[in-house]
C-alpha cells in the first residue's frame, strides 16, 4: 500500500476511535455552514454529521412542521444530500437563532446574510482571537438582529478611505446612498449638521448589521433568491 493511502487510512482510523458522542460534543460548537464543510473530510465525519439534529432542525425552522417546500426544488431523498441540500436551500434561516426571515422579506439587508466570524488563534484560546488576520472567507449567515448583536462585540475594521473628518449630507449620501435610509442620520439632513464619516459609518452598520447589510441595502429580495436558486442549482449538479 502508499504511504499517502496508508496515512488517509489512519487518519480515518483515527476518526473512528473517538466515540460519536464526543464527535457530537466537538460539532456542537460549529455553525451548520462550517459543518457541512467539515463534512468533506471523510466518511466517518460526513456520516456523523449528516446525522445531527441541526439538519431536521433548520428544515423545521425553513418549511415548518409539515415541511412544505417551496415549489423551487425536491428534497434529494438520501441523507448526505439532504444536509447540502438545507445549507443551500435554507437561506432564509439564520444560522445563529435559527429563526426564518420572511420569504417575501422587501429589503435584502434584512435577510441573513454572511458575516465574517472570528476563528480561535489555537484550539485552546476560547475567547482570543487572530484578529485582522481571520480569513475573511469563515463566514456564518446570520439574521438583521444576530449581525446587529455581532457587530456590538466584533467591531468591523475603519476602511483606509474613510475619514475621521466631518463630512456633510450631500457628500455622505453620494458615497453612501443608504445613508438617506438610516433613522440615526436623519436629523444631520434636517438640522444640516456635518458628522464625521466613521461615525455615520457605524451608525449605518448599526443599522444594516454590517458591512455586508450595506452593500445589500441597494439590492432586493429577488436578486438574493437568484443567487439561492443559482446556489440550489449547483448542489444539485454535485449529486
Ligand atoms: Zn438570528
Amino acid at each position: 500500500m502508499s504511504t499517502k493511502k496508508m496515512r488517509l487510512r489512519t487518519r480515518d482510523q483515527i476518526d473512528k476511535r473517538v466515540p460519536r458522542e464526543i464527535w457530537e460534543q466537538i460539532l456542537s460548537h460549529l455553525y451548520p455552514s462550517q459543518l457541512s464543510r467539515m463534512s468533506m473530510v471523510n466518511k466517518t465525519l460526513n456520516m456523523v454529521i449528516s446525522s445531527l439534529e441541526v439538519w431536521p432542525r433548520m428544515f423545521y425552522a425553513a418549511h415548518g412542521p409539515k415541511g412544505q417546500l417551496r415549489p423551487l426544488v425536491r428534497i434529494p431523498s438520501f441523507k448526505s444530500s439532504y444536509m447540502m441540500f438545507m445549507c443551500a436551500s435554507s437561506l432564509h434561516v439564520c444560522e445563529k437563532c435559527f429563526g426564518l426571515t420572511e420569504y417575501n422579506a422587501d429589503k435584502a439587508y434584512k435577510l441573513p446574510l454572511p458575516i465574517p466570524v472570528l476563528l480561535p488563534r489555537r484550539s485552546t484560546d476560547a475567547i482570543k482571537y487572530v484578529g485582522e488576520r481571520f480569513d475573511p472567507t469563515w463566514t456564518i449567515r446570520m439574521c438583521l438582529s444576530c449581525r446587529q448583536r455581532h457587530i456590538s462585540n466584533l467591531e468591523e475594521p475603519v476602511p483606509r478611505d474613510v475619514s475621521k473628518d466631518r463630512v456633510d449630507w450631500y457628500k455622505l449620501c453620494k458615497k453612501y446612498p443608504c445613508a438617506r435610509q438610516t433613522p440615526r442620520l436623519y436629523r444631520h439632513n434636517v438640522s444640516n449638521i456635518a458628522i464625521k464619516e466613521v461615525d455615520a459609518l457605524n451608525l449605518m452598520r448599526q443599522h444594516f448589521g454590517g458591512d455586508i447589510g450595506i452593500e445589500a441595502s441597494e439590492s432586493s429580495t429577488e436578486e438574493y433568491d437568484e443567487m439561492t436558486e443559482t446556489r440550489i442549482r449547483w448542489y444539485q449538479l454535485q449529486e
